[in-house]
């Protein structure tokens, strides 16, 4: 039966699980560097879709879309600004098609790769462009929106009041942390993830959380950090396969399944409310951490 949502989900069970990496499942599926994922939704619908139904068999309770760098700017930057609307609505319907009623579909929106700081482009601009793929993704299926990867506070709050304002769904924003000198974690631009918190939730973001970063157990710290600021906010956690390496030329994250799975009992234990994975990982990471969480939930109760 499909669910209301992701809150609603939350009211019944204290944990759910979200899908792995798409990008480096299209990388072993032929993708070359440089070429849009996104544009695989209209030219490798099959190939896209195996990726979403790999989730959805392993019975996980939301898996994203292929839309991560969907929008209208970024897609420019290669010539792609006139097919955002398309692309992304595809992307949706994908998901949703693997989807069906088992799961629910999380639109991915991204950062533009654009600094408004830098008036490399408007507050209108951005908002229209994040406005666009919304929804677009709406239109297509999606039961929420996922706004990912983010570290800039003024880009964030524009997508998350797109979303809000221009669609029905369910918004949740992530950004990805990096250690500072001192050993806590802040966004590339100096954001803490309390300071996060309270710029999103206010405009309107009804979950958070961070993803991408330095693997599973730099996740913790940030837990804490949320936990600390608010108790309650539902919390979602997609970690890279450890931090990437180069490796004869290729992108390597040597994090295998169970050491990810080896910090689940401390990420749950810290207040995690969704595990999924970003970067690196696998249908086979996910898999490894729902069966930790769901021995240590055994174990617990
Ligand atoms: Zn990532």
């Amino acid at each position: 039966m499909r669910t209301t949502g992701i809150q609603e989900l939350l009211k019944s069970r204290s944990l759910l699980f979200c899908d792995g990496a798409w990008g480096t499942i299209f990388q072993f599926a032929g993708l070359k560097p440089g070429e849009s994922c996104e544009l695989w939704n209209r030219d490798q619908r099959k190939k896209v879709l195996e990726v979403a139904q790999s989730y959805v068999d392993l019975g996980v309770d939301m898996i994203e879309t292929n839309s991560f760098r969907g929008n209208g700017i970024t897609l420019a930057g290669i010539g792609l600004e006139n097919d955002a609307v398309e692309l992304n609505r595809l992307a949706a319907e994908i998901s949703r098609e693997a989807a069906g009623d088992k799961c629910l579909v999380l639109g991915s929106v991204g950062p533009t790769g654009k600094i408004l700081m830098m008036g490399d482009v408007s507050e209108n601009e951005m908002y229209d462009t994040f406005a666009e793929q919304v929804h677009a993704l709406e239109q297509g299926g999606a039961d929420a929106i996922c706004i990912e990867t983010m570290s800039a506070l003024d880009e964030a709050e524009l997508a998350v009041k797109a979303a809000v304002e221009n669609t029905d769904l369910e918004v949740v924003c992530t950004f990805t942390f990096v250690k500072t000198m001192s050993g806590d974690y802040k966004t590339v631009m100096g954001i803490t993830p309390a300071q996060m918190a309270e710029k999103l939730l206010s405009a309107g973001a009804s979950i958070i959380g961070t993803n991408c970063g330095y693997g599973m157990e730099a996740m913790i710290p940030i837990v804490k950090a949320f936990r600390d600021f608010d108790s309650n906010i539902p919390l979602l956690v997609q970690a890279n396969a450890g931090i990437p390496k180069i490796e004869d030329g290729k992108t390597v994250f040597p994090e295998t399944p169970d050491e990810m799975a080896g910090h689940v009992p401390d990420l749950i234990d810290a207040g995690v409310s969704i595990i999924g994975g970003c970067c690196g990982t696998t249908p086979d990471h996910i898999t490894a951490i729902m069966n930790k969480a769901k021995v240590y939930h055994t174990a617990n109760s």
